[in-house]
């Protein structure tokens, strides 16, 4: 298969600018400008699941890991597995939208979904990323066929958002290789798998990585109950002095922070993608389902109650798309825009590390859109939804944990403002002299714009505001609480929220507008769902800020911040019941999302 390359002609923003200067639509990449090589890729992904693996999943659910091998293997040859990885080691090394296209269709299959992500993205990428030549040669090609199955073990009882505190311990030996002692949890593919990226400490302080083959000794514990995924193996790993030779070291000694968190960076973000997948099979089957069930003599779709919960599926669905889009399209852009060989792993590294805070914010929401989607479904089905007969209650019980892995939401949520005050401390970003501009600006006499009747000109006015508030709010944290205000937990929450909205409805409203402008079958749709998203964000961002405020400053300091946000979010409510309606009822005659 030929390489490809996201369209996309830059400047490009470097990780979270886009809180500090208006994007241009025409330099935002979209679902619409996919190319013919990204669809074709994403059909054989599509058939793949619904032809093989869905079928399968009963079994599956059974605990029958040889078929989830043989699955793996069935992906391996429709060459699903080496996206991500150079052709020297028998991948394709095709584009990070590539890699978001075949995450979003994969995810149809929750638990097939786990067990590929654990293999491909949390054991292949890390050796593309950090390995040796010797290890990749070793590795890789027997991954990518599939012949291997891969895991990744971080976690463990003890030590969960808190990684770095695990207590697996690796003991250097007289030559020079290390014995293993420990016990990892929770672990993705542990019950049958091959070979496992494992984190311990050398000689209980220096936090590694490992490549460990299951025949170097590993045992896996029984498998976990859990609430849903039950056609994917979780277990505890366990380690009782299982030698690893010196070479097996992944990265470096001591360094094996850098590994597990940037390979999360990646991570979230495919899971941010696959969250979207999984969202657009639910809101199909629960258009399907409002079209066909009838009561009171009409079927429920015709009820104005359940219109708004498939508007509002769609409206998050198509935010979520948007930025996970857009980020994709960044990514790429800088990849390609980095001098690297085409084998090194090193430029994707960076890459993924610029954009940190955007796959942080494509995994929480992501996340959190897929939960009210799945919930509403199952609302929707009514009574059906809440009995095996029908997929809706299996989608809610699986989607749950995704809020809890790949960092917990909470932990992301505090990364994310977290991470963009100390690139601004370091100079990085310049958070600080837009939020002293700000200060003067609102301290000045107001402005007025000039009325503009281009499309979504009152969103995009919105969006600016938006940032505002945001800029406000992490001004004022770090203005009041200076280093400490990483203690302040409650107030990054709301700042986290904040942001995730302004990127969120920024991102919508980029690519309606560059719907409209190429003028695409379904823009005025797509300017519908952008309208509804920004309208609501508005009201979410402004209860935010209130609340951030008061956390942070009190008295006239208070009252002078709150008569300042006034001024800033002043967003006229529109009428998103009409709205909502127009989506819920195209998604329902079509039976599916209507921007796929
Ligand atoms: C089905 C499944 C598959 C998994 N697969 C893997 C895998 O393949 N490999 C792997 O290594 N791990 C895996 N995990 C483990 C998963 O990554 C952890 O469960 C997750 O990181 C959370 O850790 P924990 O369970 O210890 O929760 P804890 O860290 O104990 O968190 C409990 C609660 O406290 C909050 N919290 C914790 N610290 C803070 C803080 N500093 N500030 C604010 N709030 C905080 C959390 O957000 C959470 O709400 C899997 C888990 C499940 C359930």
């Amino acid at each position: 298969m030929p390489t490809t390359t996201a369209p996309t002609t830059t400047p490009i923003l470097r990780g979270g600018e886009w809180l500090l200067q208006a994007a241009d639509a025409d330099h935002v990449f979209t679902p619409e400008r996919l190319t013919e090589e990204h669809r074709l890729i994403g059909r054989t992904a599509q058939e793949f699941v619904d032809n093989e693996v869905l079928p399968a999943l009963d079994q599956l659910e059974q605990k029958d890991w040889n078929l989830a091998r043989t699955l793996v293997r069935r992906g391996a040859d429709l060459g699903l597995l080496g996206v991500d990885v150079p052709e020297a080691y028998g991948g394709l090394a095709l584009d990070k939208i590539t890699s978001l296209v075949v995450s979003e269709k994969l995810a149809r299959s929750a638990s097939f979904g786990a067990t590929f992500g654990a293999h491909a993205n949390l054991t292949v990428v890390p050796i593309v990323l950090f390995g040796t030549e010797a290890q990749k040669k070793q590795y890789l090609p027997k991954l990518l066929s599939g012949e291997l199955i891969g895991a990744y073990g971080l976690s463990e009882s003890g030590s969960g958002s808190d990684a770095l505190g695990a207590r697996t311990r690796a003991t250097r030996q007289a030559d020079g290789s290390y014995l293993l002692n420990g016990e990892k949890m929770w672990i993705t593919n542990g019950g049958f798998a091959d070979l496992f990226v494992v984190f311990a400490k050398v000689d209980g302080e220096h936090f590694t990585a490992f490549l460990v083959e299951r025949g170097f000794g590993v045992k896996s514990g029984k498998e976990e109950h859990k609430m849903g995924l039950h056609g994917s193996s979780t277990t505890p790993l366990i380690f009782q002095d299982v030698k690893v030779p010196a070479e097996n070291v992944l990265g470096e000694v001591g360094k094996g922070h850098k590994v597990a968190f940037n390979v999360l960076n990646f991570a979230r973000f495919k899971l941010g993608a696959m969250c979207g997948g999984g969202a657009q099979g639910a809101i199909a089957e629960a258009a399907k389902y409002a079209g066909t069930r009838r009561q009171f003599g009409q079927p429920i779709a015709s009820f104005g109650a359940i219109k708004h919960k498939i508007g509002e599926m769609v409206v998050r669905q198509y935010a979520v798309e948007s930025l996970l889009y857009r980020t994709a399209g960044l990514v790429d852009a800088q990849i390609a825009s980095t001098p690297h060989d085409a084998n090194d792993g090193s430029a994707a590294l960076a890459a993924f590390e610029e954009y940190a805070v955007e796959s942080s914010i494509a995994k929480v929401l992501g996340s959190e859109a897929l939960n009210y989607v799945l919930d509403e479904n199952i609302q929707i089905h009514g009574g059906n939804g809440y009995v095996k007969d029908y997929p809706a209650e299996r989608h809610f019980r699986d989607a749950r944990v995704n809020r809890i892995f790949e960092g917990t939401n909470e932990i992301n949520r505090l990364l994310i403002p977290g991470m963009l005050v100390r690139r601004a401390v370091k100079g990085d970003l310049a958070l600080i002299p837009a939020a002293k501009a700000l200060q003067e600006e609102l301290l000045g006499p107001p402005s007025f714009p000039e009325p503009d009747d281009a499309v979504l000109a009152d969103e995009r006015r919105a969006i600016d505001a938006f940032k505002k508030t945001a800029l406000m709010v992490l001004g004022l944290g770090m203005q009041t609480f200076g280093q400490k205000l990483t203690d302040e937990q409650e107030v990054l929450m709301h700042a986290a929220d904040i942001l995730i909205d302004v990127f969120a409805a920024e991102s919508a409203v980029l690519r309606a507008a560059a719907a409209s402008a190429q003028t695409h079958p379904r823009a005025a749709l797509q300017v519908d769902a952008a309208r509804v998203f920004v309208n609501d964000a508005a009201m979410r961002i402004e209860a935010s800020a209130r609340q951030a405020l008061a956390a942070t400053v009190d008295g006239d300091t208070l009252r002078t911040m709150l008569a300042a946000l006034r001024r800033l979010i002043k967003v006229t409510p529109i009428n998103t019941a009409a709205l909502r309606r127009r989506l819920a009822d195209e998604t329902v005659s079509r039976g599916a999302y209507p921007f796929a």
